[in-house]
């Protein structure tokens, strides 16, 4: 007998009640915070002209780890299905959608724009804003190496967390091309050059020295490491100084002024240029970048260009830059920032019917008013009125809706408000327009 279970006449108990660890569950504004979040997700993606694909969430363990870095591979969840076959829960989005655009949407005319959105599994230390299940929202733009590609999906963040109401968010922005350009040129083999960028992306950049026996590329890279600032041209002409004798570094640095130019020209965007910023995922090739805002120290979202990914899963060469946002750090920022916490996107009525004989024409102003956009709660337990407004007001209803005998003769209820406790009569056909003022 699994001894987690208590078996009770053939039905059986579970002993614990609480999630899986790092899995949660979101109940009412949480819940709908996130609804909204994904919902503006959705409306930059028709803006910007994605297509929405939905994908599985089981991918065989193959595909994901074809794709994903060992830091990815090491944390997925893995388990096999009842026909033996090794499969996981997605760690991301990006080798689905670069599954279906080798296979499904191979022959579609390029650019590819995709955006998808939902949970996905990865088996971190659980703290705030660190999950095992988390929701991300997340664009693909596949079939252009050109700096305007990545421009777009920065701006296409920029308007997502601008709709959002958020406020006062930076853009970190680095370019993995020009350290793997300079490790590259001085033979730092690729295997030490991912485990290099590691240790860069946690910031611990000793560690990461260490792995490099060049002492040309180490001295580069401290060089690089207190380089950073707003002002990215200046940030951008340094490094051009720094890399002058590596071309493919020298490359790349161009490259991200270039995308750096399109994006402080057409966009009012708050930019941290940090030459030796890394991110976890090894696939990068080219500008990656992160979302911070000032009172959270974990990124909100980021992402990058990843040129070779499509190549990996024996696709055609496909130039791709994509980002994924994190929706449950996005939810804790707005609460932070009180941007869209608290606040109500409907008003909350309770219809009650003062008397049961009353429940039909009471039910028939409620639906009345829930065309005209008001969230109501109708009187499903058949309690008094006093006990009816008490609930009322746990549940920080606005209004109470009282249907009266005497005043439904007249075709009028009684409005009270919940928060002054003032009430009033209202003819019936004003009561929505009263209600949403
Ligand atoms: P990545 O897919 O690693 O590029 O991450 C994209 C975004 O997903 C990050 O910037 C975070 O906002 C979010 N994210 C990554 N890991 C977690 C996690 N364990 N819990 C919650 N959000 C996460």
């Amino acid at each position: 007998m699994n001894n987690l279970l208590l078996y009770w006449g053939g039905y059986c108990m579970p002993t614990s009640l609480q999630p899986v660890r790092g899995m949660r569950d979101l109940i009412g504004e949480e819940a709908q915070i996130f609804t909204t979040i994904l919902g503006k997700a959705r409306q930059t993606a028709e803006c910007y002209g994605f297509c929405e694909v939905v994908v599985p969430h089981v991918e065989s363990f193959e595909l994901l780890s074809a794709k994903s870095g060992e830091e990815i591979r090491q944390r997925m969840f893995i388990f096999k299905d009842l026909g033996e076959r090794q499969v996981a829960l997605r760690p991301e989005f990006t080798a689905s959608i670069a599954r279906l655009v080798t296979t499904v949407l191979r022959n579609e005319p390029k650019p590819l724009r995709l955006f998808s959105s939902g949970t996905v599994y990865r088996y971190d230390e659980p703290q705030k804003g660190r999950y095992r299940e988390f929701w991300q929202s997340n664009f693909e733009l596949m079939g252009s190496s050109r700096p305007e590609a990545d421009a777009e999906i920065v701006l296409l963040t920029n308007a997502l967390m601008a709709s959002l109401g958020l406020e006062g968010y930076v853009f970190k922005i680095g370019h993995i091309g020009v350290i793997r350009g300079i490790l590259g040129q001085d033979g730092v083999d690729e295997k030490t050059q991912n485990a290099v960028l590691q240790k860069m992306d946690k910031k611990d950049y000793d560690a990461a020295l260490e792995l490099v026996d060049s002492e040309k590329s180490r001295s580069m890279l401290e060089g690089l490491i207190t380089l950073k600032g707003n002002n990215w041209r200046e940030i951008v002409n340094q490094m051009q100084i720094y890399v002058a004798n590596y071309p493919i570094a020298k490359l790349a640095v161009e490259n991200l002024g270039d995308i750096l130019g399109l994006i402080a020209e057409s966009g009012d965007l708050r930019v941290e240029v940090e030459p030796a910023f890394a991110r976890g995922l090894e696939y990068y090739t080219g500008m990656i970048f992160e979302i911070y805002v000032p009172q959270l120290d974990i990124a909100l979202g980021g992402g990058g260009r990843y040129d070779r990914l499509i190549e990996v899963f024996g696709g055609d060469a496909t130039p791709a830059v994509g980002c994924a946002h994190g929706i449950d750090r996005v939810a804790i920022a707005l609460q932070t920032q009180k941007a869209i916490g608290g606040k109500k996107v409907t008003k909350k009525v309770a219809v009650i019917p003062i008397t049961e004989a009353l429940k039909p024409q009471a039910l028939r102003i409620a639906q009345q008013l829930r065309l005209a956009g008001v969230a109501v709660e109708f009187e499903v337990m058949g309690r008094k009125m006093v006990k009816a407004l008490e609930y009322a007001d746990k549940r920080k209803s606005d209004y109470a809706v009282i249907v009266g005998e005497r005043e439904l003769k007249d075709g009028t209820v009684m409005l009270k408000d919940l928060s002054s406790r003032q009430q009033n009569i209202i003819a019936i056909e004003k009561l929505a327009e009263t209600i949403t003022g």
